[in-house]
């Protein structure tokens, strides 16, 4: 094939120079140049299903360099999708498009950011704070963008978006009008796709100012968030509208005593406060987390009196208040991931039961649990039945008010289950 003697010439290439060839490569006639990957038989299913990943056991024949545009065929020969290839990572192949007329190149990737940007438009977001692209489900597998105020936040965690980064950094500021956009791709995952992690300005003006700190408005709450060093991009906005809804559910129970668990920056605590709550409490490990949800209370010029942080690991913690006797009329649980995968889920189970039995235990009948797990590995199901037997377990009665799930600027495609990780539970205690 063209295509493969064209990069191997050039193999002692710089990155760059392979960069700008394979750029050559798939603008010209993607017939002519393009590689192919083709599929063992009956593996085209979940590609026609409009599933976009292709595991490195359905592949038959073919490979590609990191990151270059592959066409994906049936082992019948028929197109089934152009994708980006990734030697090293057990998903071989994500899909760019089954369209076969669709070309992958600059403009390919504009109209899909400005697709997802018009999305969001429509949505109705209370924030200047919003995830723009959202990998899979918004057609550009391994690319999240978050934007905070008047900058971008981006992670390239997959070969396909990483080389195309300087195409999609580009089209990113002409879509959204925006000329700061911070790269965190420090994700362990960009492991399994050989990519070394980066961080830092990717575009920048000269002169345009390089404070990492910005500060949002979340439901009419000011929050600081800093791209350089918070978590993710830096801040969890999948918890948008589980933030308004615990806002709102404070003030109409008239809950008084509230512990926020797993606080990070106090996003929860500041809607507590926001709702009339008296007493706050925030638990995290992160001792920077604490410290900008202390400031975070300021900010909103609560009384400091009202609000107090404890640095320690949540699970001693709820003990140790069960000992004390203590009690709370809203309780938060939003753990970090306890389980990647279906297979960790059983041990993952097992730290959300324990977590839960020991809010229920703390609640005061009427109280109010709002509890999540942002596992894949762990279905809404399952989730369910865990919450269930922490109840059981903790002798308590509950009512289940509401499920909630990732904000919609975080969507999910109907032919990506696995695009589902964040589900909650607004659960009252009855007795
Ligand atoms: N509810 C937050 C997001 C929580 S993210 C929001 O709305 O912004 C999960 C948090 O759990 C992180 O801040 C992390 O520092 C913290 N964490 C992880 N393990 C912990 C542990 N064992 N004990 C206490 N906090 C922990």
């Amino acid at each position: 094939m063209g295509g493969s003697r064209l990069v191997e010439k050039n193999a002692l290439a710089s990155n760059f120079q392979s960069f700008l060839l394979s750029l050559r490569g798939e603008l010209a006639s993607p017939g002519n140049n393009m590689k192919t990957i083709r599929l063992r038989d009956g593996k085209e299913r979940s590609l026609i299903k409009r599933h976009p990943w292709v595991f490195e056991g359905s592949i038959a024949s073919g490979r590609a360099d990191p990151g270059e545009t592959v066409r994906v065929e049936s082992a019948a020969g028929e197109f089934l999708a152009w994708g980006a290839y990734s030697p090293t990572s057990s998903i071989r192949v994500r899909a760019w498009s089954f369209d076969a007329a669709e070309r992958i190149d600059a403009a390919f990737f504009e109209r899909r950011i400005a697709r997802a940007v018009a999305v969001r438009a429509r949505l109705p977001i209370e924030s200047d704070a919003m995830r723009l692209i959202h990998g899979e489900a918004d057609g550009l597998p391994g690319l999240v963008v978050d934007r905070y105020g008047d900058t971008l936040s981006a992670q390239f965690t997959a070969t396909g978006v990483e080389r195309w980064k300087p195409v999609i950094a580009d089209a990113l500021l002409k879509v959204t009008g925006l000329q700061r956009l911070y790269e965190r791709s420090d994700a362990s995952v960009r492991e399994f796709e050989g990519l070394a992690p980066l961080t830092g300005w990717l575009r920048l003006p000269t002169g345009a100012p390089e404070h990492t700190e910005v500060t949002i408005h979340e439901h009419g709450w000011k929050l600081t968030v800093d791209v350089a060093h918070g978590h993710k991009t830096g801040y969890y906005l999948d918890q948008r509208d589980s933030r308004r809804l615990f806002a709102h559910s404070v003030r109409h129970f008239g809950a008084q005593r509230v512990l926020n668990c797993y606080s990070y920056t106090g996003g929860f605590s500041v809607a507590a406060l926001a709702a009339g709550a008296a007493e706050v409490t925030s638990v995290d490990s992160s001792g920077p987390a604490l410290e900008r949800a202390l400031a975070h209370v300021a900010l909103n010029g609560f009384d400091a009196q009202r609000h107090s942080a404890i640095d320690a690991d949540v699970n001693a913690t709820l003990r140790g208040f069960v000992e004390q006797g203590r009690r709370f009329d809203a309780i938060v649980l939003d753990p970090p991931k306890f389980a990647s995968t279906a297979g960790q889920a059983e041990r993952a189970a097992r730290a959300y039961k324990d977590i839960n039995r020991l809010a229920f235990m703390l609640l005061e009948p009427g109280g109010l649990l709002f509890t999540f797990s942002c596992s894949g590995g762990v279905s809404a199901d399952l989730f369910h039945k865990i919450v269930a037997g922490a109840g059981l377990d903790a002798g308590i009665d509950g009512q289940i008010h509401a499920r909630t799930g990732a904000a919609p600027d975080h969507p999910m495609t109907i032919t990506f289950p696995e695009g589902e990780y964040l589900k909650g539970l607004v659960i009252v205690k009855q007795r």
